[in-house]
């Protein structure tokens, strides 16, 4: 039976240790600041906002919420962004995504200080992450590899399969892993014989966004499963993109859905905030 990598456990870990260092940073003359902004009235968007600002206070990031209506320009967003990337007191810039449709989610990227995004999902910051100079971790593929490493498994060497590859997931993911010297296979919806594939994975992580799609016949024994996926079941219930009941009888460590990757997410946004506000102040 698979050890269970618990999300929330040692995102809880992380987030006492950045509130240790905002209270240093703090003692310093350093006060890191996050923006999130939120276009629109989509629900979920709005629960996710609502946790990061949480967040924040918890370990005691200054945040501020800016709300604006349906009906915002794109050229409106865009002023917005250039007033808060002069802001001092804001070391990090968030938007919320998915836009409107009438708004260019790239161009908004763009417009975001490469200093301040902290999401890391501009092209600066992306080809940083490329090169392994990157100050800003992708959140989602970052609290990925604190999760392997927290657990004591050590990456180097081993294995590892990668499902999906969006620019926000699955590519920096394999960057992530490349870096800690495992060798990478990433793999997607032209992918052959997948399940071959996926079979000779020590590391197997999958961002693929359908329900319950990795069985228990696609993995090694005793591998490592990461599941990033978050789907909604008809009943409402969040589900991953793995069995998870039948690959925990053949892996050797999954985490779950809930509480596995999700709750790493925001954490690391955290702590990008941090090194985006400790930057601004060198
Ligand atoms: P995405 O942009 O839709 O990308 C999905 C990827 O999966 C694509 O690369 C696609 O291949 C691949 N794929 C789809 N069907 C496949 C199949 N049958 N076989 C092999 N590959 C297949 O999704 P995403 O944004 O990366 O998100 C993936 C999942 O992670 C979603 O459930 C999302 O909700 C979740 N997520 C969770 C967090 C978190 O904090 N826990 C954060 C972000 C995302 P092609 O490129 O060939 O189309």
């Amino acid at each position: 039976m698979a050890q269970i990598i618990d999300g929330k456990k040692i995102s809880a870990e992380i987030r006492k240790e950045i509130a240790e260092e905002v209270k240093a940073m703090k003692a310093e003359g350093i006060n890191p600041g996050l923006a999130v902004i939120i276009v629109g009235e989509n629900p979920a968007s709005q629960v996710y906002v609502r946790n990061k600002g949480k967040a924040c206070e918890e370990v005691g990031i200054y945040s501020e919420i800016i709300a604006m209506p349906e009906e915002t320009t794109e050229e409106a967003l865009l002023a917005k962004i250039a007033e808060l990337n002069e802001r001092k007191e804001i070391s990090g810039i968030l938007v919320q995504l998915p836009l409107p449709k009438h708004i260019n989610e790239a161009s908004v990227i763009a417009a975001i200080s490469p200093d301040k995004d902290v999401d890391a999902f501009s092209e600066v910051n992306v080809g940083k992450i490329m090169i392994g100079n990157h100050r800003f971790l992708p959140c989602t593929p970052a609290g990925v590899m604190e999760l392997i490493t927290r657990s004591g498994i050590s990456i180097e060497g081993k294995n590892a399969v990668v499902i999906g590859r969006s620019n926000i997931v699955g590519k920096p993911q394999a960057m992530l892993l490349l870096h800690a010297n495992a060798t990478v296979t990433v793999c997607h919806s032209r992918t052959k014989n997948l399940a071959e594939v996926c079979r000779t994975a020590d590391i197997l992580v999958v961002a693929i966004g359908k329900a319950d799609f990795v069985t228990a016949d696609m993995v090694k024994p005793g591998a490592v499963v990461i599941d990033v996926g978050m789907n909604r079941k008809a009943n409402g219930k969040l589900t991953g993109d793995v069995d998870y009941a039948g690959v925990s009888e053949v892996a050797g460590y999954i985490t779950p859905v809930p509480g596995g990757v999700g709750p790493m997410t925001i954490t690391m946004l955290l702590k990008n905030t941090l090194t985006a506000a400790r930057e601004q102040n060198i």
